[in-house]
């Protein structure tokens, strides 16, 4: 059987390396063509020589000597910057992972569809901020984009065999490592602690957004696009356990649940499967360890991160993107500890209050609307920073 040729965006990240963990269980199965790393340059060239792909990509080009140079005895080739990571997914390859954090991986993710390959999608900023545009891209060339993050690869996998009749869908949240504080705590958080994910180890980046339960609303809306579903039929419970991963209830009343481990390498390894599956040795799930299993419903006062994001995908039109890019620039802003945990907060509301609204956006216009939002983010961290 032929091998199926993965390219892998991101694959010096947290999905990223486990889905190289993933595929190295099975080296008759997957053949990896591409990896992309930005900063990491070394685990890049590590990770270059263990699968020996075609083609290494670093984002940055800054980087692109020292990767050279690291890999010059290997047959693999280089590239450097963000055209190239549009260019090797575009090539004869079955499926991209991607794995990139934010923005940066909408184009990359836009491009393989436009060329007919199917994607793995864990970036799920790519679907908050053009959903509209992904689907119907992915619709036109007739391609699958099948969920990484793990509520909605239970979601996926809920609906096999499924012939619609969808009447709502049930997101789990861990609620993150603040659940059941107040704001008088919140004000206060510095990003170590931030840092601290109760049951999932991941990205800077998703981990801060779990925290504040971004991360969450930041999913409805990937929800809304991956699954068609209108903004009243998504629903978010809080499940501090993390192993029921998401719940479809379908019109007859009956509802489905995906369980498991919270262990990303198995919607991730489902991902590169599907629609078939493979045996792996990853740990199992018990009824024994987990006696009790709870649930809650968000307190999106205190967490007001989650209310603008349903704000948001009610709203439509470009607010999520313009949510999602001054997010991005908050959360970065507070991982180098220059603005507070509740700030963040503030400037979100702020852009999304003061950024031109679009309600049928073009492509450009997302990309406009971005860097607007991003810029005035910028000015009102300076402000509160100062
Ligand atoms: P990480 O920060 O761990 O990894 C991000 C990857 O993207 C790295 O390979 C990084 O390279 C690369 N990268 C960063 N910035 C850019 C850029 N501007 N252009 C190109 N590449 C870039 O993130 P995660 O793996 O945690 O998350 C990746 C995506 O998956 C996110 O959208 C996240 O929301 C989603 N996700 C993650 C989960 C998890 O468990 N981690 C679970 C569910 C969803 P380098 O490291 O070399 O700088
Ligand atoms: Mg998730």
């Amino acid at each position: 059987m032929n091998k199926k040729r993965i390219v892998i965006l991101g694959s010096t990240g947290s999905v990223g390396r486990q889905t190289l963990e993933v595929i190295a269980q099975y080296p008759e199965k997957f053949s990896v063509e591409v990896i992309t790393g930005w900063n990491n340059t070394a685990l890049l060239a590590e990770q270059a020589r263990a699968f020996l792909p075609k083609t290494v990509v670093t984002g940055d080009k800054k980087n692109y000597q020292e990767l050279k140079d690291a890999l010059k005895d290997l047959p693999v080739k280089v590239l450097a910057g963000t055209e190239a990571l549009n260019e090797v997914v575009s090539g004869e390859v079955d499926l991209v992972m991607a794995a990139i954090v934010g923005f940066a991986g909408l184009m990359p993710v836009l491009t393989a569809l436009e060329h007919g390959v199917p994607v793995a999608l864990a970036n799920k900023e790519t679907l908050v901020v053009a959903g509209d545009i992904v689907m119907e891209t992915a619709k036109r060339k007739n391609v699958s984009v099948i969920p990484v993050d793990s509520e909605h690869s239970a979601i996926f996998q809920c609906l096999q065999g499924e012939n619609g009749g969808i009447e709502k869908i049930i997101l789990t949240a861990s609620g993150g490592p603040f659940i059941g504080k107040k704001t008088n705590f919140l004000v206060n958080v510095k990003r170590d602690h931030a840092l601290q994910h109760p049951n999932w180890h991941m990205g800077e980046k998703i981990t801060i957004d779990s925290a504040t339960l971004m991360n969450k609303g930041l999913e409805m809306i990937e929800a809304r696009w991956l699954f068609n579903l209108k903004p009243e039929q998504i629903e978010v419970v809080i499940h501090p356990q993390s192993v029921i991963h998401s719940v479809v209830q379908f019109v007859d009343g009956s509802l489905k649940a995906q369980m498991g481990l919270p262990d990303m390498k198995v919607p991730i390894q489902y991902a590169l499967t599907h629609p078939g599956r493979l045996k792996n040795d990853f740990p199992r799930f018990s009824f024994k360890n987990y006696p009790k299993l709870t649930f809650d419903r968000p307190d999106i006062k205190t967490f007001r991160n989650l209310a603008l994001a349903m704000e948001a995908l009610q709203k439509g039109g470009n607010l999520p993107c313009i949510m999602n890019a001054a997010n991005e620039e908050v959360v970065h802003a507070f991982l180098k500890n220059k603005i507070g945990f509740l700030e963040m907060t503030e400037i979100i509301e702020e852009a999304m209050n003061s950024c031109q609204r679009i309600e049928k956006p073009t492509l450009a216009d997302y990309q406009q609307s971005d860097q607007s939002a991003r810029e005035l983010a910028q000015k009102l961290i300076a402000q509160k920073s100062n």
